[in-house]
């Protein structure tokens, strides 16, 4: 049996713990390896590792880093077809998306490729007289990352790259889920030049979080996860005075209005709800319904929901994988079940798919369409984070804006109209972070700034883009004066510039 270990100082290393856990083929359901799951020791010889290397990789000209960046988006790039099949194997999303995902996480590493640029001060000459005054962006130490199974690459790739290009040094703690992709990355980077103990990997599950919070070495958290997690990540960070941004759940809203163009809508929809099984915090799991459109639109989506085609991730002409694990996968039933004891309407039913020949032990699960869901019902108030989209009517727009500023996600969003002044009230108007007008998923892109709002993100800043910048460095202000400024006599008054 492969067994995973993790990536600290340079070199693989299976550290002391004898701990292990099962990492599954989703689409066979078969233990394709077991991953090593570090705790205090591993932790500590990370952040011992990272500590050294950051004495000099901080040092490094904000160039010399960017030039390795540069090698490690072309070592990405060589090594795409690797890197994409380790996420089908063990994620279990199709070849495609895979691909796609790893694309979203590689343009972060070419944003961060401009950080010579990103990390340009503020200089103002003459802010007395003969005073100068500027302010410089330093890193901050060690950096944590900890992240979610459903994005192996991608979400790594928010942190890592940006942070490592602003003169930190990092380990990351990837789902114990599907941890081979982060361990690829960690060679690749290290192939392109990067110095031992600056990108580390331990893989584990909370005991090593427990270790990374409460390491006295590290500076600051990066996390991403289920919103629970999410806000014990944020008030252990804070009770242990570090930096932090807490990336939750969602439950996002489409909401389709009488004007939309419907067709364009139902498309959308059916990539936002059913792309990845569902497995994406910006997957769209609720389209409202606004006026007399729903009874069409639910007829569009349920025809174009039983024609999913469901298989392996690797097989072509597959719109959806299977789930992650069989525990996902009774969670995710669960859900459906409850929806009917709830009395919303099921008008596909996707319990009960047949799986695809060769492949009956992984966890496939077929699309699922919910009509007639209530406010107060579970099955709309939680995160189901599987292939059921929920359709709730409502009787106009100000219904729809409520309904969503209400809930407690606030991840993303979307408006299908053709009506500007729709569209610019909604825009403003919405307690969402990321909103898409006629785009199903917003996700933006690594040039701006990824996260959402009430209990999505716990913390202050989104990551990428220069929030992500913001977030891995600290600002000092320097102000100065050369002798011919200088008084000679003391002044014991405030400060001022006159
Ligand atoms: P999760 O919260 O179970 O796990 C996330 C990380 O936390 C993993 O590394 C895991 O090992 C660790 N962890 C799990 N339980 C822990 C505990 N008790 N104490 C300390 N650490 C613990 O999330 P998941 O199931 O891997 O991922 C799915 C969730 O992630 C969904 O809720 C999804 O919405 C969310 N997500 C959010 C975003 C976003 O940008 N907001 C992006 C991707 C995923």
């Amino acid at each position: 049996m492969k067994s995973i270990s993790h990536y600290i100082d340079g070199k693989l290393t299976e550290g002391t713990s004898k701990r292990t856990a099962d990492v599954f083929n989703p689409a066979t359901g078969e233990v394709s390896a077991k991953v090593y799951l570090g705790g205090r020791t591993e932790v500590d010889l990370a952040a011992h590792s990272a500590s050294k290397a950051f004495l000099s990789w901080s040092q490094t000209p904000p160039l010399q880093r960017a030039r390795i960046l540069f090698k490690f988006k072309d070592l990405i790039e060589k090594n795409t077809d690797r890197l994409v099949k380790t996420i089908v194997s063990e994620h279990g999303k199709i070849y495609e998306d895979a691909k796609g995902s790893l694309t979203r996480g590689l343009e972060v590493v070419e944003f961060a490729c401009g950080i010579p640029h990103l990390l340009k001060g503020e200089f103002t000459e003459n802010v007395g007289t003969n005073v100068d005054s500027w302010s410089i962006r330093q890193p901050l130490g060690i950096c944590a990352g900890i992240t979610p199974f459903n994005f192996p690459a991608m979400v790594p790739m928010w942190m890592f790259p940006l942070s490592i290009a602003c003169g930190n040094t990092f380990i990351l703690k990837p789902s114990e889920k599907n941890p081979s992709t982060s361990l690829i990355l960690a060679e690749l980077f290290t192939e392109a030049g990067l110095p031992n103990g600056v990108l580390n990997v331990v893989n584990g599950d909370k005991e090593a979080v427990d270790a990374i919070l409460s390491h006295p070495l590290i500076s600051a958290i990066s996390f991403v996860g289920s919103t629970a997690i999410a806000k014990y990540i944020y008030e252990n960070s804070a009770k242990f005075e570090k930096r932090v941004q807490a990336l939750g759940g969602a439950k996002n809203h489409c909401v389709v209005m009488p004007d939309a163009d419907i067709d364009q809508a139902v498309s959308g929809l059916m990539g936002a709800a059913y792309g990845s099984a569902g497995e994406r915090c910006m997957a769209q799991s609720v389209a409202v319904a606004v006026g007399g459109i729903a009874d069409s639109l639910v007829n569009k989506l349920k025809k174009q929901v039983e024609g999913l085609k469901i298989g392996p991730g690797m097989s072509s002409g597959v719109d959806m994988g299977p789930l992650v694990t069989s525990d996902h996968l009774k969670k995710v039933k669960g859900y459906v079940d409850l929806g009917i004891s709830e009395g919303a309407k099921l008008v596909v039913d996707g319990r009960n798919l047949k799986k695809p020949q060769g492949y009956e032990g992984g966890f496939y699960f077929g699309g699922c369409l919910f009509d007639h869901v209530k406010k107060n019902m579970r099955i709309y108030k939680e995160e189901i984070f599987g292939p059921v989209l929920s359709v709730v009517r409502v009787d106009d727009f100000n219904e729809a804006l409520d309904l969503i500023n209400d809930h407690e996600y606030g991840n993303g969003v979307s408006i299908f109209t053709r009506d500007g002044d729709s569209a610019r009230n909604f825009s403003s108007n919405i307690k969402v972070g990321m909103v898409g007008i006629n785009i199903p998923i917003p996700v933006p892109m690594a040039f701006h700034s990824f996260g959402g709002w009430k209990r999505s993100l716990f913390g202050d800043q989104h990551v990428h883009g220069m929030e992500g910048v913001r977030f891995y460095t600290k600002l000092k202000t320097i102000t100065s004066r050369w002798p011919s400024g200088i008084r000679s006599d003391p002044s014991f008054t405030m400060p001022t510039m006159n």
